[in-house]
């Protein structure tokens, strides 16, 4: 519909239209991949994510309807994301790589849950609309390969990237301290990824360095232990 849509008619993407189109490729990512093949690490992983999809479903009333679904890889180019909607994918490669004991753990997970609950991709669509008006006039499909693929486009948007790193952070802290976890060993999962980096200091336009998210965690978890 999109495709022949007159200009008067284009319209910005919404959070149905996103969450669609990411359930189709997330069921992508996963056909192309062997999944959950450690019946152990995936129901570890399942049964951290519950408490913290839980906590999410009461702070965020919205979510409470998405089909949140949590799988596992042994892909070891994949860390751990949170599409759309609620649709998870965690390597065991990353997690066996910096050793994550289940509090850390809970910090990845609650950090790819925020990305979801707050809308972050919607957002970075309507930021690229912002900049480059000139999508709107263009199918969905396109703008959404074109935040990972447009070197140009990709430049504009590392600020707001940037800024959605630091708000997962902070937010997944909070919302993993909701669900009961001591922030303080929370914020642990930082120090490991610190020390498993080769360039801890080294920022990305769109990323906050390590050392800046362990600093930043280390501060939020001193807040909340004095609540
Ligand atoms: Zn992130």
């Amino acid at each position: 519909m999109l495709l022949a849509a007159p200009m008067a008619d284009a319209a910005a993407p919404i959070q149905d239209e996103v969450m669609a189109r990411a359930a189709v490729l997330y069921a992508g990512r996963l056909a192309e991949r062997i999944i959950d093949r450690d019946e152990r690490f995936t129901a570890r992983v399942r049964a951290i994510a519950e408490v913290l999809v839980a906590q999410a479903r009461r702070d965020y009333p919205e979510t409470a309807a998405w089909a949140w679904e949590v799988h596992t890889t042994d892909d070891p180019d994949q860390n751990a994301d949170c599409m759309a909607g609620g649709k998870i994918l965690v390597s065991k490669a990353y997690v066996e790589r910096l050793q994550l004991n289940d509090d850390e753990l809970a910090m990845l997970l609650a950090h790819e849950i925020e990305h979801a609950t707050l809308h972050h991709n919607l957002k970075e669509y309507e930021a690229a609309i912002r900049m480059e008006p000139a999508w709107l006039q263009r199918p969905f499909i396109e703008l959404e390969y074109a935040v990972d693929h447009d070197r140009t486009l990709m430049g504009k948007l590392a600020e707001t990237n940037y800024a959605q790193e630091e708000e997962a952070d902070l937010e997944g802290l909070r919302l993993a301290w909701r669900a009961g976890w001591p922030a303080e060993r929370l914020s642990g999962y930082f120090r490991k990824m610190m020390r498993a980096s080769d360039s801890p200091r080294r920022s990305k336009a769109d990323y906050p360095s390590p050392v800046q998210r362990w600093r930043a965690a280390q501060a939020v978890a001193a807040d909340l232990q004095k609540k």
